[in-house]
């Protein structure tokens, strides 16, 4: 345990932000962390609960009293070990994790958590440059090869875990570059992609094989992964849009969130992207207040927006905890995103109506109308209807599932369950040697989740090729 009165004498505090009026001039990442004491002193404040309700609410299980205590002592290396031996990639959850391991933290019931995120972050940082990025490559190779589909944080994940194991790794990923969402949907003001490519870099030093540009089920059939690998893992997100069914859906300026933001990331990694859809100068709403409507937000502050509007069908959530979702839950309140922070207009319990063009086919104006929780159910207040200008329509209503013409699925025969997510037991689809992780198993979900899965599988693997080759040996 770091300092047993810590937590008494020090306040939660964390690192300062670029102020808004400077960061929304680039996409650069805005947020720094604590100097190494200041760093320390947090860490302190860590109870080493008997109990550690951080735990609870980390999917990955992160040692967090163990490291807690190493940084408060300086003892930095055996703290990269320690977050190391949980999670493949802390330099991104520290960056982008709403940390439920926070929420969950006993010091939260006082609302004052330990910063646990901000010292995973720090250490993150300190593993993303230093000596402890150093490939580890397996001691031992094995004769099976693995395919992983789809190179987003539980493919990646899990390939690292496998060529870990010894197994010959192939991840197949049909953008032309690697990172799943963490390349082409998080902005990079939120994670720079260079931080990735470190990555990259050491698990192809480890031995995984990425082959980017190629779509698995079209580029390579379901017929060809199977005969060229041992086992196959689904880890092709949920990336199937939820479309808004209105009169006007179909005019110009009206588009999906991914579309906007797959975009405005390539724009940023350098590339030409020609008819690129922008917010500069226009009127944007955005329809979706999670966190991809919060991603158009701030990227279209950095476009130069007119003017953003952030609608939202549900009615905004209460201030404090209602009694029903007491701590150590994730609390469902009120919170402001680093993006609403930096302007625009919210609003709530609002239902689009249509959506009105100009005589050329564009999008003009949005007719919304409002709405009331009554007895569960949503319902139109009458005479409520008003009318929103605008040039630009986002779409960033949430995802229903794995995309429903996915060309693999459909010709490996896997059952989807019924929130179309790909159906599994213990990450087995039931489908001989093919197994899922991530958004495709749960729905769109968390980076934390997808980790903590695409480790999960990886051992699932790992013991089915394991009796597979017991058996081969009988
Ligand atoms: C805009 C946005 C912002 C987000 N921000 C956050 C955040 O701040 N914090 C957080 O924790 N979570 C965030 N999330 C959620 C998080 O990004 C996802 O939960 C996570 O990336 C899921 O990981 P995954 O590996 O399962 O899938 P993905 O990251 O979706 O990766 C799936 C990959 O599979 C590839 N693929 C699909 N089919 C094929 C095929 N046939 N062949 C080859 N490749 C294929 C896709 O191209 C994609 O690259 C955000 C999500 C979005 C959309
Ligand atoms: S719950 Fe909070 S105080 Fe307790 S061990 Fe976890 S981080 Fe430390």
């Amino acid at each position: 345990m770091g300092d047993p009165r810590g937590f008494l004498q020090i306040g939660r505090k964390k690192g300062a932000s670029r102020d808004v009026a400077a960061r929304v001039g680039d996409f650069r990442e805005f947020e720094a962390t604590l100097p190494e004491d200041a760093l320390r002193e947090q860490a302190s404040r860590c109870m080493d609960c008997g109990i550690p309700f951080c735990h609870k609410g980390c999917p990955l299980g992160n040692l967090i009293p163990e490291w807690n205590d190493h940084v408060y002592r300086g003892r930095m290396e055996d703290a990269f070990e320690a977050l190391l031996a949980t999670n493949n990639f802390p330099e991104v959850t520290g960056r982008v994790c709403p940390a439920p391991c926070e929420a969950a933290c006993v010091l939260n019931i006082e609302k004052q958590p330990v910063t646990i995120k901000e010292v995973e972050r720090f250490l993150g940082e300190r593993i993303n440059c230093g000596e402890a990025l150093a490939p580890r490559p397996a001691a031992l190779r094995k004769q099976a090869r693995v395919a992983v589909v789809g190179s987003g944080p539980a493919g990646l994940a899990a390939a690292q875990q496998l060529a870990r194991k010894g197994y010959e790794v192939t991840v197949f990923e049909r953008s032309d570059r690697i990172g799943g969402l963490l390349r082409y949907g998080i902005p990079d003001f939120k994670l720079e992609k260079d931080v990735i490519d470190r990555r990259i870099g050491q698990m192809q030093a480890e031995g995984v094989a990425f082959r980017a540009g190629v779509e698995a089920g079209v580029h390579v059939t379901a017929r060809e992964l199977r005969q060229e690998h041992d086992a196959i893992l689904l880890a092709v997100g949920a990336s199937e849009p939820r479309d808004l069914t209105v009169e006007g859906r179909h005019l110009r300026g009206v588009h999906p969130a991914m579309e906007f933001l797959t975009q405005a990331n390539k724009k940023a990694a350098g590339d030409a992207v020609l008819g690129q859809i922008v917010a500069t100068g226009k009127n944007v709403i955005i329809l979706g207040g999670g966190d991809t409507g919060s991603d158009c937000l701030g990227t279209s502050h950095r476009q130069r927006a007119k003017s953003v509007t952030q609608l939202e069908l549900m009615p905004a959530p209460p201030g404090e905890r209602a009694p029903s979702n007491p701590w150590p839950e994730w609390p469902l309140v009120f919170r402001t995103s680093s993006s609403q922070e930096e302007g625009g207009v919210r609003d709530f319990a609002v239902q689009t109506k249509r959506l009105l063009g100009d005589d050329r086919g564009q999008v003009r104006a949005l007719e919304a109308a409002r709405v009331e929780l009554r007895a569960g159910r949503l319902v139109e207040i009458e005479g409520s209807t008003f009318a929103i200008p605008c040039e630009l329509v986002l779409l960033a209503m949430g995802f229903t599932g794995v995309e429903k013409k996915h060309p693999l699925l459909a010709q490996l025969g896997v059952a989807l369950d019924a929130r179309t997510n790909v159906a599994h037991s213990a990450f087995a689809t039931g489908v001989e040697g093919v197994f899922v992780a991530g958004d495709a198993a749960r729905g769109a979900s968390l980076v934390v989740w997808a980790i903590a899965e695409g480790r999960r599988a990886a051992d699932e693997i790992d013991r089915y090729l394991s009796c597979e080759r017991e058996r081969a040996a009988e």
